[in-house]
């Protein structure tokens, strides 16, 4: 059986894209579907919805099309060799949708492409019929063979995870380590800040292929895609989708969480796409691939993604610790933690994590994989640490299992086969030290295993906290969120509550913060709200929350203390100042 697609820009400006399917059968009946989602984004998206006119090119006596099912088209030729023809609309500006504009068109195939039912291991070919008028296509597929313009995969898997990218934007290009790179960055952005973001992402993805002991690609694609109100990444074998909002960038912290996104989707390249939780590949396109492990493939990643950034030296020590506590405080500030396990966390995704953004509760029942995820990960890697004395780390693990399962097995392993290699590696049992934070609802310490290296947490200076969160809507206060874990939950109060006056103060969109700060924590206050057009009082008991940053690094801890420290900021990198008492071994 063979399959071949033909694209046409067709009409960029109204966003439609045209797909020529030629199938070489191998029975009378042929079923077409496209998929429901994207590997690397937990959530059923109905690609379906934006198909639209599937019919023959040319059509003979006794052939027909039908569709089925949501998802799925009949296509009854009498075995004969058949070509059809389909729009796809693709007009959603995110990193798991189609986008075709007049300024570039971004193909995520997912999202495009019908493919026969059961025959994920065909050879797919796509060709642009016009790339008018777009001067370049930059994609991940490897060229047919004596083809200008002919991508060709080894497998539907390889085909859907390359996305393809027509724009009149020139790359720049950079290579580390054996590996060329292709960077190119979509939206107005100066000559000079492309350049900068080149030079640090070299960086970046030069440690990490150090550090990981080499990449398998010898070419990997980078599209950044600066737009306003974007944010977001989607990882692939050879490539990744990422956009980012420019509006206050250059600003420093800002270009930082750039480069952390750049980061962690770099490391994806390893971490899920080749080191896998076993449910994450070979895929069922159709439906749900249920996976409790979300914690190993974007936990530790994003672990990586802001540890590279320090080894890089990107962030400063203290930097790296701000950002660390701002995950802290999202998990303390809210009640999820004690609802929600890591592996719920994972399992539940498709329908919870991925609908957060139209749950307000979500942050009073549900916790994120990637936040407690990381902050597991960074304790685990802590731990190794200090209990090898600095000889083993979280990244030996990762390289043995890079070995053991991509390599050698040729697939992903389970939660055991992850711990076991886990001690295979480092002689720990980490089982028995974490598997209760990764089960349970129950919060990580992670002050214990940053005090190993010396990091100490104190407190700050309480500052005022009403335990609920409000938003504008014409001129009107209105709830729209509040936190279960303050003591606000005894309070009467609900999502969608105007907030009329607190005491005898009018509430006003440019005043409430300023009245607020005017009481003290414990204090309590009244709270005139209308809901339902109904006037109502309330009493309202205010709580605190830390006012900043509340780790820092004490240094008069122990010498050993700081050797460790030293490791862990420098890991990799052998230095005379820095050399702990034990022999490095990693990096290789
Ligand atoms: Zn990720």
């Amino acid at each position: 059986m063979i399959v071949k697609y033909t694209l046409d820009t067709y009409q960029p400006h109204r966003h439609l894209l045209k797909v020529e399917m030629e199938v070489h059968p191998d029975k009378q009946e042929t079923f077409l579907c496209i998929p429901n989602w994207s590997p690397g984004s937990y959530k059923i998206r109905d690609y379906s919805k934006s198909i639209h006119q599937v019919q023959f090119t040319q059509s003979k006596p006794g052939w027909n099309i039908e569709q089925t099912d949501l998802d799925t088209w009949k296509v009854s030729s009498k075995g004969e060799t058949f070509k059809i023809s389909y729009l796809v609309y693709g007009f959603e500006h995110t990193v798991r949708t189609n986008y075709f504009t007049s300024d570039f068109i971004l193909v995520h195939p997912p999202a495009t492409f019908l493919y026969p039912k059961d025959r994920l291991d065909l050879e797919p070919e796509v060709s642009w019929k016009n790339l008018t008028p777009f001067r370049f296509c930059y994609t991940g597929l490897k060229k047919k063979e004596g083809s200008k313009q002919t991508w060709k995969a080894k497998n539907f898997d390889e085909f859907f995870d390359s996305p393809i990218l027509l724009t009149n934007e020139k790359q720049i290009t950079f290579s580390a380590e054996g590996c060329e790179f292709d960077l190119v960055i979509l939206g107005d952005i100066e000559t000079k800040d492309k350049k900068k973001i080149s030079k640090d992402l070299a960086t970046i993805v030069e440690t990490q292929i150090k550090l990981m002991g080499g990449t398998e690609n010898k070419y990997y694609l980078f599209v950044l895609d600066m737009s306003d109100n974007l944010y977001g990444g989607l990882e692939h074998l050879n490539c990744s989708i990422n956009q980012f909002d420019p509006n206050g960038w250059p600003n420093p912290d800002n270009y930082r969480t750039l480069l952390e996104l750049l980061s962690h989707e770099y490391f994806h390249h390893w971490n899920v796409k080749r080191i896998r939780p076993i449910a994450l590949g070979p895929f069922d396109y159709q439906k749900p691939n249920l996976t409790k492990e979300l914690w190993i493939a974007e936990g530790i990643t994003s672990f990586f993604d802001a540890y590279f950034l320090l080894l890089c030296g990107s962030y400063t020590p203290q930097q790296y610790l701000n950002k660390l506590w701002k995950d802290i405080q999202e998990l303390e500030e809210s009640l999820g933690e004690s609802w929600m396990s890591l592996e719920d966390s994972s399992f539940t995704a498709w329908t919870k994590y991925y609908n957060r953004p139209f749950d307000p509760n979500f942050s009073n029942t549900g916790i994120s994989y990637y936040t407690k995820g990381a902050i597991l990960s960074l304790s685990i890697h802590l731990y190794i640490l200090k209990e090898t004395k600095g000889r083993k780390s979280l990244v030996d693990i990762m390289i043995a299992l890079n070995k053991q399962y991509h390599q050698e097995k040729k697939r992903g392993f389970t939660k055991a086969e992850f711990f076991q290699t886990a001690k295979k590696v480092t002689g720990l049992d980490l089982k028995l030290e974490f598997d209760t934070y990764i089960t349970e609802p129950k919060r990580i310490p992670v002050e214990n295993y940053l005090h190993l290296i010396g990091v100490e947490r104190t407190s700050s200076k309480p500052k005022i906290e009403s335990g609920f969160r409000v938003k504008e809507e014409r001129g009107r206060m209105i709830v729209s969120k509040i936190l279960l874990s303050k003591s606000v939950k005894e309070t009467d109060i609900n999502l969608g509550d105007e907030w009329i006056a607190l005491d005898d103060k009018r509430i006003l969109p440019g005043n409430f913060k300023e009245l607020l700060s005017q009481y003290q924590p414990g204090k309590k206050a009244d709270l005139l709200l209308s809901r339902r057009g109904k006037i109502l009082k309330r009493k309202i008991k205010f709580d605190s929350s830390p006012s900043g940053n509340e780790l820092w690094i004490d240094e008069k801890a122990k010498d050993s203390v700081k050797e460790l420290r030293e490791v862990f900021l420098h890991l990799g990198k052998e230095s005379e100042t820095s050399k702990p008492s034990a022999k490095k071994t990693r990096s290789k």
